[in-house]
């Protein structure tokens, strides 16, 4: 496995998804409020305390799935038409799967919801298309690391494109893909079964990330596959829609590489819901066991005394109350 000097920690993975992401990366730190940076810092801070890399990108995976409180994400959005906020639910409801006990709850279908509308509820998933970027948090880190006026999904211009090209090819892939993201899945390019480290060209990788200037620490490890025991993985699938685009020079064989595509994918494949069911089945007790399951995994990669203190404390913010 390569080892890069960067300190090891996904800031905002999803910060790097997209072919225009890879080619600007810097500008994620752009439209992030304070209080949102400061929050990414603390968990930089907490997996840089695991030390182990391998035990920090696990940890990573495991800690953003949703506990089983949650049966539908509440989701808003900041801005857009009511028809282009239609079309975008529309989409993302894709990713409703009978067999799966977790799904999104847009608010009426010809009228989502709007964020920042006065009441207490939490709004979990909040979309914005202001900011630089087609990115969103992984699963829950989008409440624990994001506050309710921080946008948690960002796709950048989409307000501005008619809601029938949304539906096809590369923004209807995006949306696919980051609400993927929004759900707990990782890139595929960190599949434990994948084929993709190998593939990309670690020192061009290297030079070209270190000489971004990125003002938010982005972790290398994002390119590497996971290693952890109990990430949720099925197999390689290169027709899966959290396939990201990346440039042709980040592979070894460049466009001939199985890890490169063009574009996302447009389609959720069969193995992408088998993920997703794998974390989130639709039998609450088969939902709290995979829970409590993922929660013991995580528990064994923290540290014993001083080392795993704030680990063990982010373990409470998000498995306190499941
Ligand atoms: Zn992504």
């Amino acid at each position: 496995m390569p080892r890069l000097s960067l300190a090891p920690v996904v800031i905002v993975a999803a910060l790097m998804c997209g072919q225009a992401a890879a080619e600007d990366l810097h500008l994620f730190s752009g439209g992030v409020s304070q209080d949102h940076l400061k929050r990414l810092k603390e968990k930089t801070n907490i997996l840089e305390s695991l030390g182990n890399s391998d035990a920090s990108r696990a940890f990573y995976a495991g800690f953003s799935v949703w506990p089983p409180s949650y049966g539908k994400l509440r989701v808003c959005f900041f801005g857009g038409s009511d028809a282009t906020n239609a079309t975008v639910a529309e989409i993302a409801g894709q990713w409703t799967n009978a067999d799966a006990g977790l799904s999104f709850d847009f608010g009426k279908a010809d009228k989502p919801r709007r964020c920042g509308k006065a009441g207490k509820r939490e709004n979990q998933i909040r979309i914005s298309y202001e900011q630089p970027g087609e990115w969103s948090h992984f699963g829950k880190n989008a409440v624990v690391f994001a506050g309710q006026n921080d946008a948690s999904l960002n796709l950048e211009g989409f307000n501005k494109i008619a809601p029938d090209k949304l539906r096809e090819g590369k923004e209807r892939g995006s949306i696919l893909h980051q609400f993927g993201h929004a759900l707990g899945l990782l890139e595929e390019h960190q599949n434990p079964n994948g084929v993709c480290e190998k593939e990309f060209d670690w020192n061009y990788i290297t030079s070209y990330l270190t000489g971004g200037g990125l003002i938010l620490p982005v972790e290398l490890g994002w390119y590497e596959k996971m290693t952890g025991a109990d990430v949720v993985g099925v197999d390689f699938d290169a027709k899966s829609i959290m396939l990201s685009p990346l440039p042709e020079k980040f592979f070894l064989k460049g466009a001939a590489s199985p890890c490169f595509v063009k574009q996302y994918n447009s389609e959720i494949t069969e193995l992408d819901r088998k993920a997703v069911v794998s974390m989130y089945p639709a039998s609450k007790k088969a939902r709290r066991a995979a829970f409590e399951k993922n929660k013991a995994a995580l528990q064994k990669l923290i540290p014993a005394g001083e080392k795993g203190r704030a680990a063990r404390a982010l373990m409470k913010t998000v498995f306190g109350k499941p």
